[in-house]
């Protein structure tokens, strides 16, 4: 209002740009980093028939990215026009995109790769006599020694853009996305040889085998043993591939791989479908791991939506969502269903026929005379106007918490508790809160008697929200209290996690955590957060490590203190199916009565309910 508008700048003429510019512009939707230019080469590599791939890179990739092939070669009239805009070997006609059997087609790679950084091709097709060079920049053709197929160099990468190389991280972390640009590709083609060097050393290698083998060598034994073997055919669609099991679950959505058609996609439609079928079995915001592979007839889906093509639409994606959602819901549901499936599925079993998968899809038989804990809630839920279990606020009993008056929490004031009321534990058994623990069922819940009625908690969510509060307590004085461990814990990492460690050794020693590397593939755990007793460290080190990797050095701490100790206190939370002591349930009970908003877990669900005698003599159709 105040302040007067800018003056309208002069107007320029409309003027074409020139070639290299809008090159350029394409390269800001296709290059953006080291690991782009390795994606789109290897891209071109696999539609050039290769069987044998090899990417050498320097200094993350930043210097020099040289990627070799035994592909078909370029003929040497071509390899000018193989640098130019929109020009492609793969698509002549309209009718040809409609069906794009190819990895590449747009034609934009080689042209916006060339645009920001030095190029040179060079490549043998099979009856030359011998291969051809080809420098981008001077425009320089004469011969060279190659066998059959093409070598491409790309080196300073943004030397002419040097705002876009500013973006680039360090050299671990550019290496950690190459890799990772590779990883995808190797999951996809079994049958191709990959190897990945760094300044000289090799640091990755899949050698050509059978499917099951490369999603081993590439996503590690851990991910296959505690995965199931996803395979249907339904309708159009063939889905394959494997889908971790909900306990091996993660904190970070790095283990999420989906192709279609062999192409590596992000993309949302899909990853929804996946992630309902893990509904009813993992909580808040846990992640899956799977890798999946969705083959349908080029035609019913659209790879042009994305000039990285990293997403595709689906001309039916309803029917895609659910296909996707009833493959791996089959997969997941497996064992359950028929004592003899539930072997470990085998990788080479056929690819289920429509029936057989639909049958799988049928939910389990109900036992006629039992009720589970859930069945019984939802029967009662159906009757009475307060369920007690599901995301309802519970019908009104006074149970004091905790000594301050939170109106939010659970509706439960108590208008007549003494507000200055010392720690819950120090009163008499019959005033405790959260009662006395009687059982534990299930292997989660812990039943307690209080003069209420009955006490229901689930004890995996009540002990993290308790190590959640002592650790936020401990890092709001200084740092979180480290326990050194006698013998270093080491571990297998990724480059990733490797380069994570390397960048954000302060921050993690604030969370108690000493990781380090011992060699370039190889972390040591020293100490771990006192407060942690009960993690794994390696588990708990990797899920610190891929939450940090999310983050930028600086402040990671506070920008993300909350979801770190999250993630830590999950670890360090009795998991379920231990067996505790009733003095165990006891102690638990008093800590949750000690402890802030002990009423809900990390991920935002309920860590205890009430059970009212009046609802216990409603579920028996008590005094109607
Ligand atoms: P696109 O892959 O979309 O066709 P590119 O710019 O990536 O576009 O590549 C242009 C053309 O260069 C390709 O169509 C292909 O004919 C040729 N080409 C690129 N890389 C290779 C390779 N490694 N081996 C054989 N031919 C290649
Ligand atoms: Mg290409």
């Amino acid at each position: 209002m105040n302040s007067p508008l800018p003056a309208t700048p002069p107007r320029r003429p409309i003027r074409e740009l020139p070639d290299e510019l809008i090159s350029q512009i394409a390269a800001g939707e296709v290059v953006e980093r080291p690991a782009s230019v390795v994606r789109e080469l290897v891209d071109n590599a696999l539609d050039a028939g290769a069987s044998e791939i090899s990417v050498k890179l320097t200094a993350g990739g930043v210097r020099s990215i040289v990627i070799e092939d035994n592909g078909c070669g370029i003929p040497a009239d071509e390899l000018p026009v193989a640098l130019k805009r929109h020009a492609t070997s793969k698509i002549g006609s309209l009718a040809d995109l409609e069906s794009v059997h190819t990895m590449g087609f747009r034609g934009e790679a080689l042209a916006a790769i060339a645009s920001v950084s030095e190029v040179a091709l060079l490549s043998r097709t099979g009856d030359a006599p011998h291969g051809h060079r080809l420098d981008a920049r001077s425009g320089e053709l004469g011969p060279a020694a190659r066998g059959t197929g093409t070598s491409v160099e790309v080196r300073e990468l943004f030397f002419n853009t040097p705002a876009r190389r500013k973006f680039l991280k360090t050299d671990a972390t550019e290496l950690a996305h190459c890799i990772e640009a590779v990883r995808r590709h190797a999951l996809a083609r079994p049958d191709v040889s990959f190897s990945v060097w760094h300044d000289g050393k090799l640091v990755e290698q899949w050698r050509a085998g059978e499917a099951p083998k490369r999603i081993r060598d590439v996503l590690g034994d851990g991910f296959v043993d505690q995965s199931r073997s996803v395979e249907a055919r339904i309708g159009p669609l063939t889905i394959t591939g494997r889908a971790g099991t909900p306990d091996a679950a993660r904190a970070r959505a790095d283990q999420q791989y989906v192709y279609v058609n062999g192409r590596h996609v992000r993309d949302k439609l899909l990853a929804h479908g996946v992630r309902s079928a893990y509904e009813d079995v993992l909580h808040g915001n846990r992640q899956p791991s799977y890798a999946l592979f969705i083959d349908v007839p080029p035609e019913l889906v659209d790879v042009n939506v994305h000039p990285a093509k990293t997403e595709v639409r689906f001309r039916e994606s309803r029917e895609v969502h659910q296909a996707v959602r009833r493959a791996v819901e089959a997969a997941l549901a497996l064992p359950r269903m028929t004592p003899a499936e539930s072997a470990p599925a085998s990788d080479a079993s056929p690819v289920a026929a429509d029936t057989r998968t639909a049958q799988r899809w049928s939910p389990p038989p109900q036992v006629q005379g039992h009720l589970g804990l859930q069945q019984a809630a939802t029967l009662y839920a159906q009757e009475a106007p307060s369920p007690w279990l599901g995301a309802a606020p519970m019908a009104a009993v006074p149970v004091p918490l905790s000594t301050r008056d939170d109106p939010t929490s659970f509706g439960l004031g108590m208008p007549s508790a003494p507000s200055t009321a010392p720690a819950a534990s120090t009163e008499s058994p019959d005033t405790w809160p959260l009662g006395r623990a009687i059982a534990q069922v299930g292997g989660i819940y812990v039943l307690a008697e209080n003069k209420h009625g009955l006490v229901v908690v689930d004890m995996h969510a009540a002990h993290e929200r308790i190590v959640y509060e002592q650790l936020k307590a401990s890092l709001g004085h200084a740092a979180i209290e480290a326990q050194p461990l006698l013998i270093p814990v080491t571990f297998a990492a990724s480059p990733t996690e490797v380069a994570t460690a390397e960048a954000q050794h302060e921050a993690l020693q604030q969370l108690g955590l000493d990781v380090a590397p011992i060699s370039p593939t190889t972390l040591a755990v020293r100490s771990r957060p006192a407060a942690l007793a009960q993690a794994d460290v390696t588990e708990l080190a990797r899920s610190v490590l891929a939450e940090l990797a999310q983050y930028d050095a600086s402040n990671v701490i506070a920008r993300a203190q909350d979801e770190l100790l999250a993630t830590m206190a999950c670890h360090g939370a009795v998991r379920a199916n231990r067996q505790l002591t009733l003095t165990e349930m006891n102690a638990l009970l008093r800590d949750m009565e000690r402890t802030e908003r002990a009423d809900q877990c990390n991920h935002g669900r309920p860590t205890w309910r009430q059970v009212t005698l009046k609802e216990l003599d409603a579920l028996f159709l008590r005094g109607r």
